[in-house]
């Protein structure tokens, strides 16, 4: 079967979403998570590949969680021109599982709460009638053709049933090439989505919105998990910088060693404690992958028992894929972030 160049492929997609008005970010958030369970699977160049649609939304709600807080005076920002179910579920489930000291929705799922896999049903079958119906069907009053390059969507329609699902086994399979190429050009796409979501948000809101504020309350990553976890690396770390290892300053920054920008990981397993110099100077970019190896290769039971003080997931085995899935797919000479103002090629 044909398999398509990822260059073809991303040109295609970023026509897609450039045509017509969107009128929620649904289609949004459901590419970015799909683009997220690509970077963490390597999958070859021609191959197939099928993502179950609960792991989607699961990645969906993670998108949303952060978004549906208030954002200042604005109150909860609108995601649609209409009324739009998904980010008003998250936003009623999100307190509940706060109350249970559940923070992220990956905490959540990891303790198996019974509140979050309730969501995930409504927001599931949210996703399957129209994301996932019309993604590939640009916005458009008519078009004829063909559109279905990302996953054979022929199954799929606003009415679907379960007994429906049940038979495509409540997957979808990406076509020959696309995990591929969304593996590859991940980098290249995701800060594309995040530019039109921000515009979309902006569109939506009546408001003055300072879209580089904005783009951080929307897209940077939990601050609650960060701080509660920063007591527990200090003393792992034995009071030292991560990268440095000079001795650590009253205020430490948590730095996500696999920078947040290239893929949305707030787990222990990604986190480390630094100086704010170190972090600062890193920013986004990403590290060599010594240092990635290094915080890989930390006891488990610790990073286990962080986890257990904290109720902050580890997501050892995400970080894991995520880093031999952004390495294996860097082309050589990428500058990679050594220490404080030095940089290495890839590949050297
Ligand atoms: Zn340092």
């Amino acid at each position: 079967m044909d398999h398509q160049a990822p260059l073809e492929f991303a040109q295609r997609l970023v026509a897609l979403l450039e045509t017509g008005r969107r009128v929620s970010t649904y289609k949004l958030a459901t590419l970015m998570a799909m683009i997220d369970v690509c970077v963490e699977n390597e999958v070859g160049p021609e191959a197939t590949f099928a993502i179950p649609i609960s792991e989607l939304t699961h990645r969906v709600i993670g998108y949303y969680w952060r978004q549906v807080r208030p954002y200042a005076e604005h109150g909860i920002l609108h995601q649609s021109s209409q009324k739009a179910a998904i980010p008003a579920f998250i936003a009623h489930t999100r307190p509940i599982l706060q109350a249970k000291k559940l923070h992220t929705p990956e905490a959540a799922r990891e303790v198996g709460d019974p509140d979050y896999f309730s969501l995930v049903n409504k927001v599931q079958r949210k996703l399957i009638h129209n994301p996932l119906t019309y993604l590939q069907t640009p916005n458009a009053k008519s078009f004829t053709g063909t559109t279905d390059f990302i996953f054979d969507s022929s199954a799929f329609s606003n009415k679907m049933t379960s007994a429906e699902l049940d038979a495509i086994g409540w997957m979808i399979v990406l076509k020959p090439g696309v995990a591929h190429a969304m593996r590859e050009l991940a980098g290249l796409i995701r800060p594309v989505i995040e530019i039109m979501w921000t515009d979309d948000v902006v569109r939506w809101n009546r408001h003055e919105l300072e879209t580089d504020d904005l783009a951080g309350f929307l897209f940077g990553s939990d601050r609650s998990s960060l701080a509660v976890v920063g007591p527990h690396l200090r003393d792992l770390q034995n009071n030292r910088c991560f990268y440095c290892d000079t001795k650590l300053p009253k205020t430490l920054h948590i730095d996500h060693v696999i920078p947040f920008s290239k893929v949305p990981l707030d787990g222990i397993a990604n986190y480390v404690a630094a100086d704010a110099r170190c972090n600062l100077d890193k920013s986004a970019t990403l590290p060599i992958r010594e240092h990635t190896d290094r915080a890989l290769a930390r006891d488990k039971t610790d990073l286990a028992s962080i986890s257990e003080h904290t109720r902050v997931p580890v997501l050892l085995t995400r970080t894991q894929k995520a880093s031999a899935g952004i390495y294996n797919g860097l082309p050589p000479g990428v500058p990679l972030w050594v220490g404080r103002g030095s940089y290495s090629p890839f590949g050297a």
